[in-house]
């Protein structure tokens, strides 16, 4: 959809851009809970689910949780485009996927919608 735009916690982000280097260099990732519209907390995904490549998320593995709306992973090689595997599970799971690269600074993020456009993002205070 052209115009979407999601608004994140600038805490969470600064919190996934923390964890993306803890894990480094493996993947890592999670499900993001939103409140009022805005993603304000990280489920980390099993420990099982992580690894040098792609595709860890299962649709089986989805959480039974209202408030998930989107998915959090990292892209250890700072390549911020999703790769066939991701696309495929945006479109299951539906909402927004934030991606994050290497060195994950604070700006070393994109964001998709589930048909895997690029949409922008408001970091909220
Ligand atoms: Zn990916």
């Amino acid at each position: 959809m052209p115009g979407t735009k999601i608004r994140i916690r600038r805490e969470l982000l600064e919190y996934l851009m923390e964890l993306a280097r803890e894990f480094y260099p493996n993947e890592f990732a999670g499900f993001l809970r939103e409140r009022d519209g805005v993603f304000e907390e990280v489920l980390i995904a099993p420990a099982g689910h992580f690894g040098r490549t792609s595709a860890f998320f299962n649709t089986w593995m989805l959480p039974l949780d209202e408030s998930i709306k989107g998915t959090v992973h990292s892209h250890p090689d700072n390549v911020l485009i999703p790769s066939p595997a991701d696309r495929w599970f945006f479109s299951k799971f539906g909402g927004f996927h934030l991606i994050l690269g290497y060195p994950f600074g604070l700006g070393d993020f994109a964001a998709y919608d589930s048909d895997g456009n690029p949409v922008e993002v408001e970091i909220v205070p």
